[in-house]
């Protein structure tokens, strides 16, 4: 990127918008009234660099609820907490070709398969500590805003929403607990993974929360550590085998990054050490990801040959 410079990358990613305006399908989540009201027609893309240079094209002041991308950064700060072994012993790394929220542990374990599905993504939330440096939520809250580098917000409203539209999320958090992956009673985990799925941001804070993944941890903009090297690549490797729903296999074919999508149509990329890209419109595949999404992050894999398993 760096050798075609600021203003023909700019450029670039507004005719890839202009070209994602005619995508047609998908259909927005009506799961909760916050979804099923976005204007399907809403289309931003963001990349951030590891040297903090931004180029963007469309919609991407646009704050949309982060819903499943969440589960990578909280992911990160259960593995911060208690390190890899202490997270393994109580979620797989196991891509498990379910839908995200399926009912499913598993047999002799109890574990879920990854913490990428709901059933794993709300027992990485409990096992983010309450610490004197802040509750749970908060210390989640301050782990998503320092990886934006600015200070993102709950809306309580979306959460309100998640919580009326919860039964599936909180028989998994009971099914969790019958299991002892999580640790008495699972209403205050689940509160908080409700929390997490509705705090708000744009596709500038989403990308930039990727290029902190992408530096190994480090905001390219603020400069401060905010998480581990070793914990950057443990997430970064379960989000490329399970970062994109039950489409995982497919993205690696045809995309080839690390990547987590969202219900509410976002997706985030990341090239290890160089960017991330950032991608908004809410129409949803029938797995799940944003149509156009795909369609931008297959796109520029190809043109800017970022796939990982290229060999020329
Ligand atoms: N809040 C949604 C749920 O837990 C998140 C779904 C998603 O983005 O995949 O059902």
């Amino acid at each position: 990127l760096s050798k075609l410079g600021p203003s023909p990358v700019t450029e670039y990613l507004r005719d890839v918008v202009a070209d994602l305006r005619s995508v047609e399908g998908g259909a927005v989540n009506s799961s909760i009234p916050e979804l099923a009201n976005a204007d399907p027609a809403t289309v931003g893309i963001a990349v951030a660099t590891v040297d903090g240079a931004l180029y963007q094209a469309g919609d991407t002041r646009h704050e949309f609820c982060i819903q499943s991308i969440s589960k990578a950064f909280t992911y990160a700060q259960a593995l911060t907490d208690r390190g890899l072994d202490g997270v393994f012993e109580k979620i797989d790394v196991e891509p498990s070709g379910d839908a995200f929220n399926e009912i499913s542990l598993q047999p002799d374990t109890g574990r879920p398969s990854n913490p990428m599905i709901n059933a794993g993504a709300i027992a990485a939330t409990s096992l983010v500590r309450n610490t004197s440096h802040g509750t749970r939520m908060e210390r989640i809250l301050r782990l998503y805003s320092k990886c934006a580098g600015r200070r993102l917000r709950v809306n309580k409203n979306v959460q309100a929403q998640e919580r009326r539209a919860g039964d599936r999320n909180r028989a998994l958090g009971w099914l969790l607990a019958s299991r002892g992956i999580i640790e008495g009673d699972p209403t205050g985990a689940l509160d908080d993974y409700f929390g997490q799925c509705a705090v708000m941001l744009n596709c500038v804070d989403l990308a930039r929360m990727g290029a902190t993944l992408a530096a190994g941890g480090r905001n390219p903009v603020t400069g401060e550590r905010v998480l581990e090297p070793e914990v950057v690549s443990d997430v970064l490797s379960v989000m490329s085998t399970c970062g994109m729903y039950d489409d995982a296999g497919r993205w690696a074919l045809r995309v080839g990054l690390p990547a987590k999508s969202g219900v509410s149509g976002g997706v985030v990329a990341v090239l290890p050490g160089q960017l991330a890209v950032a991608v908004f419109s809410p129409p949803l595949d029938r797995h799940g990801n944003s149509v156009r999404g795909v369609a931008a992050c297959e796109r520029l894999t190809r043109d800017l040959d970022l796939h990982f398993a290229r060999t020329e």
